[in-house]
């Protein structure tokens, strides 16, 4: 409890050290999430305001917009499509020209490192208004589930540092790391139970794994609220599954290290976008997004490669901000190439686990490997072991579905076993080895 109280004053008191203002941006971002009329209007004056003051610093990107002919929405859109896609890549390869040095930013310039599922390292500068904006987008999605920034955390984080400045950090934000990949020893859970955190947060396949070491050794968790889960797909078995362990609710976000949360999951299990900063575009490329709140570095027209489908009725938790209906694949490396040179969205195989999961036996986790345009190796961990006919069942059935969907020829190895994390990269469920 003190540690609780504690904590929420030593966040205030991190964010005023870096010049963060906790406060200015809540009211924005509530009342532009109260209906899709309304963060229309808000984003056509943002996107305004961010072509004059942005024009003259970046005069490559923005020279066939002329900022006051944007009357409407789809006027907005139409202009954001006469510009060209950015990337990893292309971010990556310009970083310095593209970072502006007459941006806003009161003391040192936030720079966020990011690699992501496509494995390609970037960093991202923020100023500390953008970075502000972002952090008051995360305490209203956490404050649906009665949680408040700087209470006790525990963060399910693949990558861990042991320097002083992380521990110290970990330390004034109120929360410690906890990995089952890494240790899913009855001692690790009980180092969780003594830390006793209010919520979780982080990656998707760590939580799922610290909920079977909870449910194997029957263990609880008294004050736990809220688990958010981040990063990765959470199928909604596996949802269901973490709930039903730890007795709490889970939320899943959506979001990306480069803008920070786009979309965060209410308790009617819909995606809300609450970042009103954030026009998202549903392209050929995938899921496509510009970020309105930063001037350091153009976020603009970002391929995400997800995709999207985004509602057109709003929700029945009273919440009137547009939802996305169906998030499906969390990055652009999910391609599947086929026979014919075409592509297909890895999201196929999901949707055959799934079926798996629900008429055949329940499964862990899968990864699939593409090793060439007619080869592929199936990993699949099952909850309890299986006489070989359950698994002669799914191979048959995973077999006939892949053949179906990519080539009658195709070539389908499936194996049975536990799957490890691989060091340094999060979770993904598909793996392409194939050079594109
Ligand atoms: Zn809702």
């Amino acid at each position: 409890m003190v540690r609780n109280i504690l904590g929420i004053i030593l966040f205030k008191a991190f964010c005023y050290y870096l010049s963060l203002n906790t406060n200015k941006y809540l009211n924005i971002i509530t009342s532009k999430n109260l209906s899709r009329d309304l963060l229309e209007k808000y984003q056509i004056e943002c996107l305004k305001n961010y072509i004059d003051l942005q024009k003259n610093n970046f005069t490559n990107l923005f020279k066939r917009l002329d900022a006051k002919e944007i009357r409407s929405y789809s006027g907005l859109l139409k202009y954001l499509s006469l510009q060209k896609y950015s990337n990893k890549i292309s971010i990556k390869n310009a970083v310095d020209s593209l970072y502006n040095r007459n941006c806003r930013l009161k003391k040192n310039k936030i720079i966020r490192e990011t690699t992501g599922t496509t494995g390609i390292p970037i960093s991202i500068y923020l100023d500390h208004e953008n970075s502000s904006f972002q952090l008051m987008v995360r305490k209203y999605c956490f404050s649906w589930y009665s949680i408040n920034i700087g209470v006790k955390e525990a963060r399910f984080w693949g990558t861990k540092e042991n320097t002083f400045k992380y521990r110290f950090k970990n330390f004034i934000l109120n929360r410690k790391i906890f990995n089952f990949f890494e240790d899913n020893s009855l001692n690790n859970a009980k180092r969780l139970i003594n830390y006793n955190p209010l919520y979780f947060y982080g990656y998707s396949s760590l939580i799922f794994e610290a909920a079977r070491i909870f449910e194997k050794y029957k263990l609880t968790l008294p004050s736990l609220k809220a688990i958010f889960c981040t990063g990765e797909t959470l199928f909604d078995y596996q949802k269901q599954y973490i709930e039903k362990v730890f007795n709490c609710s889970v939320a899943r976000e959506y979001g990306c290290s480069e803008v920070d949360i786009i979309a965060f999951e209410c308790k009617k299990g819909k995606y809300h976008i609450v970042n009103p900063n954030i026009v998202l575009e549903d392209s050929t490329e995938g899921c496509v997004i510009t970020d309105l709140g930063n001037f350091s570095m153009p976020i603009f027209r970002y391929v995400l490669g997800d995709k999207l489908i985004i509602g057109l009725n709003s929700c029945s938790c009273g919440n009137q901000s547009p939802v996305i209906e169906k998030i499906e694949g969390r990055s652009i490396s999910q391609k599947v190439i086929l026979p014919n040179g075409k592509y297909l969205h890895a999201v196929v195989f999901a949707h055959i686990i799934e079926d798996l999961n629900r008429n055949i036996a329940p499964i862990i986790r899968f990864r699939v490997y593409q090793k060439s345009k007619l080869l592929f190796l199936f990993i699949i961990e099952l909850e309890q072991i299986h006489e070989n006919g359950i698994k002669n069942e799914i191979r048959k059935y995973i077999k006939s579905i892949v053949r179906e969907r990519i080539h009658p020829k195709v070539i389908v190895n499936i194996h049975f076993k536990r799957i490890m994390p691989e060091p340094g990269r999060k979770y993904d469920y598909y793996i392409s080895e194939i050079n594109d």
